[in-house]
């Protein structure tokens, strides 16, 4: 019998419009998604103008929307048209491998141009500012996976790009600065002496490694200076930036639909929240108000337990307490992650809709360890051929895990879960894994109860 591995739409199946949770949420969007951005100097709701000098007013407008479909602007479904709809792969080499009566799909983000889903959001972002005759956008970047969509998006659309960079990966990882590079955008190490909080930093201590909430610091700092030229971007954790992925989650259903199967399990790794929120919010649409029950489970890393072990509370979105105030997980804005091989997963926050979702009970959340990861992608790989990303290698772990269990109980479970990127700039951590140097690391309770008892007092 011939077995059918990929599920491809065409251009035309390129959703027309995003979806947006705001009217779906079980709880008061007042209460978490939205009217809960705080400034972070009064602590009281922040009004669109001090927003709006930070991001791009139709991207505040989509934040507060209440519209369940957004349309996505042509300007954006024809650059989409570049990688976009993205293949959904049936697993069948991996289920052989694992002897599991679980059927197992993967949709695959790794296609995009820069390697991940991140140009979902990137490409709108750059396109609105560029209609609001912005010259360009600051923003940062960890290992660099925003940082090179988002010079992508700024390149299509003629705008400039500054990208604050994490210092110590700046340092290690010289090939996604350099395809930043190519598509014209310039890259500072942070913290650097551009900003006044990097010069702070750097007065303090001149070897200061960086952290992705101080790069945050440093390129909100530098978009309020620019007085409205510069706008600041961010990858993920903001509703607007959720909406934008769902094109995934959208494309997944129809091609599910092609396979005759509708899964039982939804399973997405989350360092914001964003390819989470991308498979998933499609699928809980259908849970919410289609009578499906499918289980949706966000992954993340036992040394960043922002869902397992977190707080639900307001919270900084930066370590230099400028960006606004959000009620999300948090592990504290001073939590200092440990350097672990995902490094878009070391975020001390989490997007408040995934965050409300979990604390009311319509999502889980699992943690997996490095070790036991990285083992994970080793397996999908040798199967599949596909390397993936760290990241996505947490998705990868928790849906062999899923499968596994299928196959203890004797039953058959349909998994789809999020191939967020590729591992191709991440040869490094693969090195390090075969050759046996990387540790397991779980982070310390003390640790985590220091970091939370800096969080903001917020009377609402
Ligand atoms: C950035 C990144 C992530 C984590 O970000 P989310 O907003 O949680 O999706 C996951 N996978 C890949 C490949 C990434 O580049």
């Amino acid at each position: 019998m011939s077995k059918q591995y990929k599920y491809s739409l065409t251009e035309k199946d390129i959703p027309e419009a995003w979806y947006n949770i705001n009217p779906d949420m079980p709880v008061n969007p007042a209460e978490t998604a939205w009217k809960a951005v705080l400034h972070p100097g009064t602590k009281e709701p922040a009004t669109p103008e001090f927003l709006s000098v930070l991001f791009p007013m139709r991207f505040i407008g989509e934040a507060v929307s209440m519209d369940r479909w957004i349309e996505i602007p042509e300007e954006v479904r024809e650059v989409y048209k570049l990688w976009r709809p993205t293949p959904l792969f049936r697993a069948h080499r991996l289920e052989k491998a694992l002897d599991t009566p679980a059927h197992i799909y993967y949709k695959y983000e790794g296609v995009s141009p820069v390697g991940s889903h991140k140009p979902n959001t990137a490409v709108p972002q750059a396109f609105y500012a560029k209609e609001e005759g912005c010259a360009g956008f600051t923003t940062e970047t960890g290992a660099g996976q925003w940082g090179s969509a988002m010079s992508m998006a700024c390149n299509f659309f003629d705008l400039d790009c500054h990208v604050y960079m994490v210092k110590v990966s700046y340092q290690q990882k010289p090939y996604r600065r350099i395809l930043m590079e190519n598509f014209g955008a310039s890259v500072t190490p942070s913290p650097s002496n551009k900003t006044e909080y990097g010069r702070k930093l750097l007065a303090q201590d001149p070897d200061n490694p960086g952290s992705l909430g101080i790069a945050i610091s440093e390129a909100v700092e530098a978009a309020v200076a620019s007085q409205g030229k510069y706008k600041y971007s961010l990858g993920s954790v903001l509703g607007p930036v959720l909406t934008h992925q769902t094109v995934i989650g959208q494309e997944a259903l129809k091609q599910m639909e092609m396979a005759g199967e509708y899964p039982d399990v939804v399973i997405a790794c989350a360092g914001g929240g964003s390819n989470f929120a991308g498979l998933a919010f499609p699928f809980l649409h259908q849970n919410f108000t289609n009578g499906k029950n499918t289980r949706i489970v966000a992954v993340e890393p036992k040394a960043c337990p922002t869902l397992t072990r977190g707080k639900y509370a307001f919270d900084y979105g930066d370590t230099a307490q400028m960006a606004p105030v959000v009620k999300m997980y948090t592990l504290g804005h001073d939590f200092v992650p440990p350097t672990i091989h995902a490094g878009g997963l070391r975020y001390h926050g989490m997007a408040p809709h995934v965050s409300a979702l979990l604390d009311h009970g319509d999502i889980e959340a699992v943690a997996i360890d490095q070790v036991d990861t990285f083992e994970g992608a080793a397996i999908f790989s040798r199967a599949e051929g596909i390397l993936p990303a760290p990241e996505s290698s947490h998705a990868v772990r928790a849906a062999i895990n899923e499968a596994m269990k299928c196959k203890e109980e004797g039953t058959k479970r349909v998994i789809v879960f999020n191939l967020s990127g590729h591992g191709f700039f991440d040869l490094t951590s693969y090195d390090a894994y075969m050759k046996g140097g990387l540790e397991r690391y779980e982070y310390p309770v003390e640790k985590i109860e220091e970091s939370l008892s800096h969080l903001p007092e917020i009377s609402l």
